[in-house]
């Protein structure tokens, strides 16, 4: 689709719509494009193009953050979120084991109250969720695991999946149609850095910040002081989130590389970079 995309760069549409008449895929292709703004159409040719290199950042420190919450967490709650907002995160997702997870939610909703967090969302084990909890607009998206059935409902904005799979893995990073992000946005950000562990963090039960679940690497702690968060941490983590999906092999020959959030973390083998993914990019298998 990139290809397609800088194939019809400054082409009128008419003269794009004879060349691929009578190719469906291409005519796909174009409403996709239109409906996710990737182009638009101008009879004045007034818009220069973007370098590669701009790109519209968000101003936070650290975007999107995954949170298992533990008795540790929740005694340091208020200094947690406190450095969340310092930090400017946006995204925030907690990961819930309580069989009854209500009264959690309800604390970590009135904490957020005042909070920059935009999208919010839990894992849950199955059960009976309190309705009024859809209410809040930060409230994006509920995933119960450990459903007796696959279902997903929608109240007001928030989406809720029920998924049959314990809580096992749940975090494990890997590849799959969940993980690919296509927007302008991620476009830009994956041309300038590693799309997948850009601004993102996974905390343990004990606060430690890690890539992801399996990563073995302590980058701080979420109850540190805002200040070494902000020196230390983003420090270490940056040398991680500049290796660009380019430089790694297999994503290096991947369709997916400029959308791909898979959280894998590269490993250094014979000053090569290199990961292992469940997509053979050769072969188009997944596993
Ligand atoms: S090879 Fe890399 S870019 Fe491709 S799917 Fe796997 S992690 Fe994503």
């Amino acid at each position: 689709m990139i290809d397609f995309l800088n194939y019809i760069h400054r082409k009128q549409k008419d003269e794009i719509l004879t060349e691929f008449e009578d190719d469906k895929v291409a005519k796909q292709y174009l409403d996709f494009l239109e409906k996710k703004e990737f182009i638009f159409y101008s009879t004045n040719s007034y818009f220069p193009d973007l370098s590669l290199r701009s790109i519209n950042e968000d101003t936070s420190s650290i975007y999107f953050v995954t949170i298992v919450f533990s008795q540790f967490i929740n005694e340091n709650l208020d200094q947690i979120i406190s450095n969340l907002n310092g930090l400017g995160v946006k995204r925030l997702h907690f990961h819930l084991t309580d069989e009854d997870s209500m009264s959690v939610i309800w604390n970590i909703l009135n904490l957020l109250k005042f909070s920059r967090i935009t999208n919010l969302s839990f894992t849950i084990p199955y059960q009976k969720i309190d309705k009024e909890i859809y209410k809040d607009n930060r409230l994006k998206t509920v995933y119960l695991y450990n459903s007796p059935k696959e279902k997903t409902i929608r109240n007001f904005e928030v989406s809720s999946f029920f998924i049959k799979k314990n809580s096992n893995n749940l975090f494990t990073p890997k590849f799959g149609l969940n993980t690919v992000d296509v927007n302008t946005n991620t476009f830009n950000i994956a041309n300038n850095y590693n799309l997948s562990l850009y601004k993102t963090i996974f905390v343990d039960g004990n606060g430690i910040i890690r890539f992801n679940n399996l990563d073995r690497v302590n980058y701080g702690n979420i109850t540190n002081s805002l200040h070494d968060i902000e020196t230390k941490t983003i420090k270490k983590l940056s040398k991680i989130w500049n290796i660009q999906k380019k430089d790694i092999f297999p994503c290096n020959n991947c369709e997916f590389r400029f959308c791909c959030s898979a959280t894998y973390i590269p490993k250094k083998e014979n000053d090569k970079f290199e990961i292992e993914c469940n997509y053979n990019p050769y072969n188009t298998e997944l596993t």
